[in-house]
């Protein structure tokens, strides 16, 4: 049977700072349209992986492709421009307004499609239409992972890779990230998510573990589930 054309792959990536070596081979595979979460533990080399493939930080061997392009070489605005967005652990700029959050994630685009775009982002989140004006800091956490999710979708992209979007945030606010995440799905939009948090296993369609900066374990949740070292370390059970 001929298999879909990935919409992203990594092959034998790896990725350091100076001499130390942080990422070693890392293989993955995301299809059009799939839920993607990267487990790890604190320094497992989440981060660095997201930015190697967003153009963040070089890769220093290894293949990346998007929709079948080599795109390792290519710089981050580049990327993006390919449909690549990223929303990092931060994910917005607290001294700009909402409005302007929005109108840098959707830079790529003409004014008018930007002004489109924003007011899409508007009924998707209506809590942000409200605050447009005010400063991106005035919003609770929740909102802010909101704000950087709209600002994200702004440049129209097939993958949305993120960086802990649990990070800092209370359970009920993870709760509600979830939720609007798995509320994105079945619109081709592909969406991977990096995590320490297992509350994003529910939307997932499969899992990928980095351990030491090698992918210890891929597969569906349920083979996850299945295996006795992962179910003791994530979710603690004997
Ligand atoms: P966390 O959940 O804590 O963000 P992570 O899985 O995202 O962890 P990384 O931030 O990618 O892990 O870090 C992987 C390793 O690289 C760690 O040993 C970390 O100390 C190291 N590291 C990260 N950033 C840098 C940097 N700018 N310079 C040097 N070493 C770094």
């Amino acid at each position: 049977m001929p298999t879909e054309t990935p919409l992203l792959s990594t092959r034998a990536v790896e990725a350091r700072y100076g001499r130390m070596q942080v990422l070693w081979g890392v293989d993955i595979d995301i299809q059009p349209g799939e839920t993607i979460l990267l487990l790890g533990a604190n320094g497992a080399g989440k981060t660095t992986f997201l930015k190697t493939l967003v153009g963040l930080l070089p890769a220093s061997a290894g293949v990346i492709s998007f929709a079948g392009e080599d795109i390792a070489h290519l710089r981050a605005d580049k990327r993006m421009r390919r449909g690549i967005a990223y929303m990092s652990e931060l994910g917005v700029f607290p001294d700009l307004t909402i409005e302007e959050n929005i109108r840098i994630g959707a830079q790529a685009l003409s004014t008018r499609a930007a002004r489109d775009k924003a007011e899409d982002m508007y009924a998707l989140f209506p809590v942000l239409k409200e605050k447009r004006s005010g400063l991106a800091s005035s919003l609770s956490g929740g909102q802010r992972k909101m704000l950087g999710i709209a600002k994200a979708l702004a440049a129209d992209p097939r993958l949305l890779v993120m960086d802990e979007p649990s990070a800092g945030l209370s359970p009920l606010f993870v709760g509600e990230v979830v939720r609007t995440l798995g509320a994105l799905r079945g619109r081709g939009l592909a969406m991977l998510i990096a995590e320490q948090n297992i509350g994003f296993l529910g939307i997932a369609t499969r899992v990928y573990v980095l351990e030491g900066g090698r992918i210890g374990f891929s597969g569906t949740v349920a083979a996850m589930e299945g295996d006795e070292a992962l179910r003791k370390a994530y979710f603690g059970l004997k």
